[in-house]
């Protein structure tokens, strides 16, 4: 049976992240993958785009790790060679809210976004011709990542720290020890020990939580799903820059989403599901198509075709207030060493290498 110091479960963007911070700290890790590659969900399903941190709660780990996770990835990327660009975020207001922007710079502004600013309906023209609206707010700090080089080069200087990686290894049931965990892993089956176990499944994480061995239930969140899917443009992007309708309660709304090859597509919608099915409903076109048309007045017909989707990992349902990410540590659970993680939506991209940090922060050794 191996001893293993700290086993991170889910090698998704953020238990990369943690493994490399943990890795370069001295700490001998080994991510456990239920996968037979990195980064098979909600990391590799998402818009890829850097928040600049404006609709956060003031205060609230959300904001403080997207601000402070935007500089770390921007630092990083230019470090790394990874793909990104910061080209900036236009919220266009359509007719009759052009009044609105100003009260989402201020929101911005109590969040520590001091770079945005309002612009006209004609300065947005000249900007970015092809979008209609009565104003704009612009954002220069959002931009846009490669998230799958940025999982790689993640593992990359993980696995050069030291730290290991099993595909194929899904954890089954986590036994509670005197100091540390035994731990039942599928696929090879095997059963190690470790000292420190965080949970960073994501989607995963509440089965994980319920295989810990005398683990409160009571302490595990409901598990809310809320699928985003997106649409592809057959075509090179119309915008510059990050195009988003005004925010909406739960979404940011249907926004273009830029990549690195200066394509498009658009998304993501809000759905309500019941279990994770990554397929692209067809007829979600027609909605697709008028909320574009919102700003895109041009999108020609039948441009659109299903692209991909994700599913956002919530522990807020229909009707709740939204909720803020949940780190739970020692002090939430009483187990020594036991890190879980839950609802780590957006901007869990964004904020990946603060969350990291935070992480570390909270395992002695
Ligand atoms: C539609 C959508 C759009 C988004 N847009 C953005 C955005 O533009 N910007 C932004 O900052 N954030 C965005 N996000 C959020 C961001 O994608 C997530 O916060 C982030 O990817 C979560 O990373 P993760 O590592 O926690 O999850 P994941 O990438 O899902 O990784 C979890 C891993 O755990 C593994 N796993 C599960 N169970 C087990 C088990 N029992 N044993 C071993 N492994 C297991 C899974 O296979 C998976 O690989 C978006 C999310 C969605 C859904």
């Amino acid at each position: 049976m191996a001893d293993i110091q700290t086993v991170v479960v889910g090698a998704g963007v953020i238990g990369l992240a943690i493994a490399r911070h943990l890795a370069r700290r001295g700490h001998e890790v080994l991510v456990l993958e239920a996968e037979g590659a990195i980064g098979q969900h909600t990391s590799s399903r998402n818009s890829q785009v850097i928040h600049a941190g404006i609709y956060y709660a003031p205060g609230s780990a959300q904001q403080r790790l997207c601000l402070r996770g935007k500089a770390m990835l921007y630092d990083y990327c230019a470090s790394r060679h990874v793909g990104h660009a910061r080209c900036g975020k236009l919220t266009v207001a359509p007719e009759g809210r052009a009044d609105e922007l100003s009260a989402l710079v201020m929101r911005g502004q109590a969040n520590g976004v001091d770079d945005l600013y309002v612009i006209s309906a004609a300065e947005l023209r000249e900007l970015e011709p092809a979008v209609a609206g009565a104003g704009a707010m612009v954002s220069p700090s959002s931009g846009i990542v490669d998230a799958p080089g940025l999982m790689l080069s993640l593992l990359g200087e993980a696995e050069g720290a030291g730290a290991a990686l099993a595909l194929n290894a899904p954890l089954l049931r986590v036994r509670p020890l005197a100091d540390g965990f035994e731990i039942d892993v599928g696929g090879e089956d095997f059963t190690l020990r470790c000292r420190n176990l965080v949970n960073a499944a994501a989607l995963g994480a509440w089965d994980v939580a319920r295989s810990i061995t005398g683990f409160d239930p009571a302490l595990v969140p409901t598990r809310n799903l809320a699928k985003g899917s997106y649409f592809s443009y057959a075509g090179k992007s119309p915008f510059s820059t990050l195009i988003y309708p005004m925010p909406q309660v739960g979404s940011l709304g249907l926004h273009s989403v830029l990549d690195l090859g200066g394509g498009v597509k658009f998304g993501p919608n809000m759905e309500w599901v019941d279990q994770v099915d990554y397929t692209v409903d067809p007829a979600l076109r027609p909605d697709f198509e008028a909320a574009i048309r919102a700003y895109w007045p041009d999108l020609p017909d039948s441009a659109l075709q299903p692209e991909s989707a994700g599913v956002r990992p919530r522990i807020w349902g229909p009707g709740d207030a939204k909720q803020e990410f949940v780190f739970q540590g020692e002090e939430a659970h009483g187990i020594k060493g036991l890190v879980q993680l839950f609802g780590f939506e957006s901007p869990g991209l964004t904020a990946c290498l603060a969350i990291g940090e935070h992480v570390g922060g909270m395992l002695a050794n």
